[in-house]
């Protein structure tokens, strides 16, 4: 074998097994394969002058490389069990939230000290948020924030890269059980390894369901969250992002019944395109640093659609919705909640004379184009039941953007190892369809290598 481990994809997943098992000093060789660059070498084309818009790489340098989905993110490490991915429900739930604190341990001791841990518990938020039908969860979150949590990244990687083979620019085609291990497909190279830990993110998910197919591993359809980022003044949230930082809030419409919450809030961030398998679809960002920071909060708004049978491709439905405001928007639509709720496009005019200054250059138009109608109702009933925790969230020159879509993996038949039924085959973070964020994926890395170093001998 030419690897005792050979893990698929070095975003946080991939990164924090690679971590575990290196810190364990076992004599393992361990080699990650990344079909994207080393960090100091991803770089996004768009500089807001000669590329202005996304262009559509081969290998988008926001998605894939080391750091994964998260290394340009803002860096939000939430500690909980209520959002973020299933992963208690296979390794319980004390033993999830200890991952998540080692993980969150790496993150301070790397670079990451200095930087705050925010907390919901018991917070006087809680109960005005419960006076008005809205639900705030628990949590500790850690905002590493974009410049620091680059720095962590930095950091573990000089740590790791003389005890771990990182091969750069390497797409796995093939995943194939041997005898004794499996073995990869590498351009015209091939791999071979005692276990193999896959963790290709969400950007791999369609590569992940073929080897899933090919190998027999059951795979259940999942859901897609679809909605929009909500930008406006940064004063209007601080009683809340001065405390918590980041809040997720739940709220039932009265219309249909459906959650509706808030996602990754950006107090004085910035609203940023994001590309995936090619379709522009909106999120945010916020930085540590002051001197980066905007007069703005933005904040997504998302409902999740879950479908049963005979639908399975939820992920082809949150794309062809965004596809919609990709055809009509050339990319990601504005518009103001004003111009929303009395039924007209917003205009290039309209956007000009706005009391809030866009952070995104997104074409001005009209959502409920795009956004189906029984979604659009509940996020407006959402943006009227904020504005009373939060007063001034439903002016009218409020910013939406659409469209925001999480797409989610199927969800992959694991164990509470998270291995496969094929045995020494792992599948972690994102790509599992049980994770879906930083602290989750992470903390999945953690748990897979203390598993397989348990076991080295067995
Ligand atoms: C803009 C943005 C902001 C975000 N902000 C936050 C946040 O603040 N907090 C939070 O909790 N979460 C956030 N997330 C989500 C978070 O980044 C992901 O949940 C997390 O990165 C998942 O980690 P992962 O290791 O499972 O997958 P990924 O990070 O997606 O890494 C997978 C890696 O595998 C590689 N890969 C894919 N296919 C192959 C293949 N065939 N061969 C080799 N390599 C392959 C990819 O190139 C990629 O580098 C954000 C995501 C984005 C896009």
């Amino acid at each position: 074998m030419d690897y005792d481990i050979l893990i698929i994809g070095a975003g946080p997943g991939g990164i924090f097994s690679a971590y575990e098992l290196a810190k364990a000093d076992r004599g393992l060789k361990i080699g990650v394969v990344e079909l994207g660059r080393e960090l100091s070498k991803r770089k996004c084309p768009i500089d807001g002058k000669k590329v202005k818009s996304c262009i559509r790489c081969p290998v988008c340098s926001i998605m894939s490389g080391f750091g994964g989905a998260g290394a340009f993110s803002d860096g939000k490490y939430n500690i909980t069990n209520q959002f973020g991915g299933t992963l208690y429900e296979h390794v319980g739930k004390q033993h999830a939230i200890e991952l998540m604190q080692y993980v969150d341990e790496i993150n301070v001791s790397h670079g990451g000290e200095g930087t705050k841990l925010y907390s919901t518990a018991n917070s006087q938020i809680k109960r005005v948020c419960l006076e008005n039908g809205l639900h705030l969860l628990d949590a500790q979150v850690r905002h590493l924030g974009t410049d620091i949590n680059y720095v962590v990244l930095e950091n573990i990687y000089n740590e790791l890269k003389d005890k771990v083979d990182f091969r750069f620019n390497s797409a796995v085609e093939r995943v194939e059980r041997i005898e004794g291990g499996y073995a990869l497909t590498v351009g015209g190279e091939r791999l071979t390894a005692k276990k193999c830990i896959v963790s290709v993110g969400r950007s791999g998910s369609k590569w992940m369901e073929s080897v899933c197919n090919d190998m027999g591993i059951t795979t259940h359809s999942n859901r897609v969250d679809i909605g929009v980022r909500v930008e406006l003044p940064a004063d209007i949230w601080t009683p809340l992002t001065d405390k918590l930082y980041e809040s997720k809030i739940v709220y039932r419409t009265e219309k249909f019944e459906d959650l509706v919450r808030t996602f990754c809030m950006n107090p004085h961030g910035v609203v940023v395109n994001e590309n995936t398998n090619g379709i522009v679809t909106v999120n945010g960002h916020s930085y540590e640093d002051k001197t980066k920071h905007t007069e703005n909060t933005n904040f997504a708004l998302l409902v999740s659609k879950h479908f049963s049978e005979p639908f399975k491709d939820s992920n082809g439905y949150g794309e062809s919705i965004a596809r919609l405001s990709n055809m009509l928007g050339g990319g990601v639509i504005v518009q103001r909640f004003g111009d929303l709720v009395r039924g007209r496009r917003s205009t290039e005019k309209r956007i000009a004379d706005c009391f809030v200054t866009p952070t995104l250059a997104a074409t001005p138009g009209d959502l409920s184009l795009v956004i189906p109608k029984r979604i659009l109702d509940g996020i407006i009933e959402m943006i009227y039941a904020l504005d009373k925790i939060a007063p001034g969230t439903a002016n009218d020159d409020t910013l939406l953007y659409g469209v925001e879509v999480k797409f989610y993996n199927m969800e992959v038949e694991i164990d509470e190892n998270l291995e496969t039924t094929s045995p020494g085959l792992y599948v972690i973070g994102d790509c599992s369809g049980v994770t879906h964020s930083l602290s989750h994926a992470s903390a999945s890395g953690i748990h897979v290598a203390r598993h397989i170093l348990e076991n080295l001998d067995a």
